[in-house]
């Protein structure tokens, strides 16, 4: 099997297999006052010091949650919570994942006025577009960091510095699912007050995610309970996820680079075997994150491309996995020519694909449009 499916999810790596028995044999509750308690307790402690080295942030900073999804969810309603008395407008682009594009879009049916930046006619958002937008009325700022139906990179750390220019109270956030442990950065160069990430999409277990919060900023909680993670997340802490998530980061955390640089490799030499094929585009630019290529084949539906692939055990996605069987209007939005809305696949990467996997998938790529144009 050749798995390009990677911004949909990653296989778990041994390491965080492993780290996720272990947290499973140490069955104890973490808020038990007892040795076993305290041996779960300090399972996650160490977690949450492994996520917070990787963002350069302070323990105390991250919040573990069960997904990205849930992290943005408590972001949005949390400051709508926090100050939507005061402030009714919230700021975000027309390329967000519906993580962060639904509770947006339900505050809006609570009153909330929203402006949604789209891309302009060359498919790029810049700073000023959203920063125009920002005035003493705007509650919050969400804009993602890497897309991921295309992989264009947004220019967050200098869309959320000007936005504390403008407005210092603005909250400002930024869903990091497709860069994180993928782009070297750290929370100081996105600048946000929040970031959500995954683990599913680097490598550990699906189920959990974690929420970073810039101390100081105020942000209510989500789920009330029994007061777990600082009072931010009660319920009990699913120990062995959290284990395994801390595992992968802290596995790739050191060779962000390395894996990116393996990577753009076998970006460019895709891009190199299908170039100047005719019928096919690669959408994805070179200032995108190589780690998510957007390809239109000219008149062969994705879903049609996509089965065909799989029939030669090479797997991808039509658009965006969380899009299934919808047109995606992200496509649109990044100004991809119509001709390619319907017949667009996603190849998304990850360090252990190898050069013969893209040789591999180009070569059925290209006997896919060969056939499957024949049958029309
Ligand atoms: N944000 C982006 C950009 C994503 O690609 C995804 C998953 O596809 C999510 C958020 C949701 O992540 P999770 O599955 O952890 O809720």
């Amino acid at each position: 099997m050749i798995y390009l499916d990677n911004a949909a999810t990653t296989a778990v790596c041994d390491e965080a297999v492993k780290a996720a028995n272990e947290g499973f044999e140490c069955f104890g509750n973490p808020s038990s006052l007892h040795g076993a308690g305290l041996k779960a307790e300090n399972i996650i402690r160490n977690a949450r010091g492994e996520i917070a080295r990787a963002l350069g942030v302070k323990d105390k900073e991250i919040t573990f949650t069960s997904c990205a999804t849930e992290s943005s969810n408590t972001v949005i309603f949390g400051a709508a919570k926090a100050g939507g008395k005061r402030r009714k407008k919230i700021i975000t682009t027309t390329i967000e994942h519906p993580s962060v594009a639904e509770p947006i879009k339900a505050l809006e049916e609570h009153g909330f006025e929203v402006v949604r930046v789209s891309p302009d006619e060359n498919g790029v958002i810049t700073p000023e577009m959203i920063t125009s937008q920002v005035d003493k009325n705007t509650l919050l700022v969400s804009v993602m960091h890497a897309n991921n139906e295309t992989g264009y990179i947004l220019p967050v750390q200098q869309i959320f510095k000007a936005v504390k220019r403008i407005s210092p109270e603005t909250l400002t956030h930024c869903d990091c699912v497709q860069s994180f442990m993928k782009l070297p950065f750290k929370a100081k160069d996105i600048g946000a007050d929040f970031i959500s990430i995954s683990g599913h999409k680097l490598h550990a277990p699906k189920g959990i995610g974690a929420l970073y919060i810039k101390s100081g900023v105020h942000l209510p909680s989500f789920i009330l309970g029994g007061g777990q993670e600082g009072g931010m997340r009660s319920g009990t802490e699913n120990v062995a996820l959290i284990n395994a998530f801390a595992a992968a980061v802290g596995k790739l955390s050191p060779i962000v680079v390395q894996r990116y640089e393996t990577v753009s490799a076998l970006k460019s030499k895709l891009a190199l075997a299908l170039s100047g094929k005719e019928g096919i585009r690669i959408h994805s630019g070179e200032d995108c994150s190589p780690y998510v290529i957007s390809i239109g084949v000219e008149r062969i539906k994705s879903e049609t491309m996509l089965h065909f692939l799989e029939s030669r055990d090479i797997y991808v996605s039509s658009g965006s996995a969380c899009s299934k069987g919808k047109k995606s209007g992200v496509l649109s939005e990044l100004r991809i020519p119509d001709r390619y809305l319907d017949s667009t696949i996603r190849v998304s990467l990850c360090a252990e694909n190898t050069a013969e996997d893209i040789d591999a998938f180009a070569a059925a790529l290209l006997e896919g449009q060969a056939n499957l144009a024949k049958m029309k």
